[in-house]
């Protein structure tokens, strides 16, 4: 039978926890909702939310049922008006370090900041802090390439904020890119103890010379997932993948010791599955 070492941290965050058990509480009340994207980017998590009869949907206006339920990843401040002009009600999911950078931002913003989002321009917490600013307020940036071409230097001072779910490591020099322009840069370091702490115990989980391969369990859509596989593959052969259905027997060849790891919007129970899954096959 293969050894299996898991990570000292991996798997679901506060915020996640928070917006499923409201989420599993509404229902248990027998009321219909449907949910703005996914509850949180894990396929079986929308899944067993969808058996609870909570529906995902892409907009406000695609929602029939009477209640609007935010993910964790957060909304633009306007959703909520959006919402209730159109007769919902909201139960607001959003995770509290996500609110915690809204409420920053727009008071950055009123101090006269010019602010820098370090992320994903089309991932939902993204969209959630910028939709409803005015063009010339704000940059999303994630690679040294796009800083260099903006003009930083115009702005009297500048604050950034990094997604919620990045790896710090990976944008340094984007930093340095947009300071190298303005003397006056703050920069707020918003990613989430829990994403700092799944990714620390990755990267230990791949220094670890008894480990052969590692397996990174997440949602295709999770940006900390990706984030735990890119740190893994630096050093070690590591897979993505969502469950058991994802481990080819030929992944384990010659393999004796694999590591395992999961984003923060991955279940106990699909880790605890893909674990069992991993010594039923290798003691056959
Ligand atoms: S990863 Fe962090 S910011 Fe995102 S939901 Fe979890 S606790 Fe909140």
């Amino acid at each position: 039978m293969i050894k299996i070492i898991k990570a000292r941290k991996y798997g679901f965050c506060s915020g996640v926890r928070t917006a499923v058990l409201k989420v599993e509480r509404f229902a248990a009340e027998g009321k219909k909702g449907a949910i703005l994207g996914q509850i949180v980017h894990n396929e079986k998590v929308v899944e067993k939310m969808e058996k609870l009869g909570m529906r995902t949907v892409d907009e406000i206006k695609d929602t029939t049922e009477p209640y609007i339920i935010f993910s964790a990843h957060g909304v633009p401040p306007s959703y909520y008006e959006e919402a209730k002009k159109k007769g919902l009600n909201v139960v607001d999911a959003s995770c509290k370090f996500v609110l915690d950078i809204h409420k920053e931002s727009l008071k950055a913003l009123k101090e006269g900041y010019h602010l820098v989002f370090i992320g994903d321009p089309t991932h939902r917490e993204v969209i959630g802090y910028t939709y409803d600013l005015p063009k010339e307020c704000y940059h999303i940036v994630n690679s040294v390439k796009q800083a260099s071409v903006i003009d930083f230097g115009k702005y009297e001072k500048i604050k950034i904020f990094y997604q919620t779910t990045l790896n710090s490591d990976d944008y340094k020099e984007v930093v340095g890119e947009i300071k190298k322009k303005n003397k006056n840069v703050e920069v707020t370091d918003t990613i989430c103890y829990a994403t700092k702490q799944n990714q620390e115990c990755a990267k230990e989980l791949a220094h670890n010379k008894e480990i052969d391969l590692i397996f990174v369990i997440g949602g295709k859509r999770s940006a900390n997932t990706r984030h735990l596989y890119e740190i893994c593959k630096k050093y070690k052969k590591t897979f993505l993948i969502q469950g058991c259905d994802d481990i080819k027997k030929e992944y384990l060849e010659g393999v004796k010791c694999v590591g395992l790891t999961a984003g923060a919007s991955t279940p106990d129970k699909v880790v605890e599955e893909v674990e069992e899954y991993l010594k039923k096959i290798t003691s056959e």
